[in-house]
């Protein structure tokens, strides 16, 4: 492989994903954000829009143009054929960002961030696996106090998601987040240093 090293980083909803990526952009490592890549792979006027509605039909869009997420979300909930038809269309999209990206890239290692790193099969596509790990009560308390997701939501994405269990065994590095901001701050640091050391 030529190029930065991708490294993934992944936890569950309110582990502190976005926390830490800000922490490692700081220290000059480039971040990628791949639950965003994979929003803008279907923008409007998109060649992954145009698949998504060839394959789903036009019930997908918004009036404006725009995919309608919780139509294709109600479309794919509880059928793993169609579920799989989505992601056989989106992955390729979001590998094919993720690799122009990455050439683009001139550090030693990269941070790859995505909260479904390990359930989409991605962990192969990385040179290792940074798992955040924080109480599920207490994830709770930070996503309420984000602001941006209620009890109900944030049960929603738990449920869809792997467990600790899970991301531990695929780990290479863990991080514990059941700690201040600055026992994080700590520890991204010294798995920065320890990463370079490496490379
Ligand atoms: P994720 O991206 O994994 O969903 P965030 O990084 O957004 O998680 O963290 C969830 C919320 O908790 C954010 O508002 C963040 O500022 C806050 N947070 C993260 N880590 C800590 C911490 N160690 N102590 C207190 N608040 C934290």
């Amino acid at each position: 492989m030529t190029g930065p090293l991708p490294i993934g980083l992944t936890g569950g909803i309110g582990s502190g994903k976005s926390s830490a990526a800000t922490m490692f952009q700081s220290l000059g490592v480039p971040v990628l954000d791949l639950d965003r890549v994979g929003h803008e792979v279907v923008a409007p006027g998109s060649d992954g829009l145009n698949q998504l509605i060839q394959t789903f039909g036009q019930s997908m869009l918004n009036s404006d143009g725009s995919l309608n997420r919780g139509a294709l979300a109600a479309h794919c909930f509880g059928s793993a054929e169609e579920t799989a038809r989505l992601n056989a269309l989106m992955h390729p999209l979001i590998w094919q960002a993720e690799a122009l990206w990455l050439e683009k890239q001139q550090t030693p290692y990269v941070i790859i961030e995505a909260s479904v790193l390990l359930e989409s099969g991605g962990a192969g596509r990385m040179y290792g696996v940074i798992v955040l790990l924080a109480d599920e009560s207490l994830r709770l308390q930070r996503v309420l106090a984000r602001g941006d997701r209620d009890a109900k939501a944030f049960a929603a994405i738990v449920a869809r998601q792997c467990s600790d269990e899970t991301r531990r065994a695929e780990a290479n590095w863990l991080i514990d987040n059941n700690g201040s901001i600055e026992a994080l701050q700590q520890q991204v640091t010294v798995l920065h240093r320890e990463i370079s050391a490496t490379l």
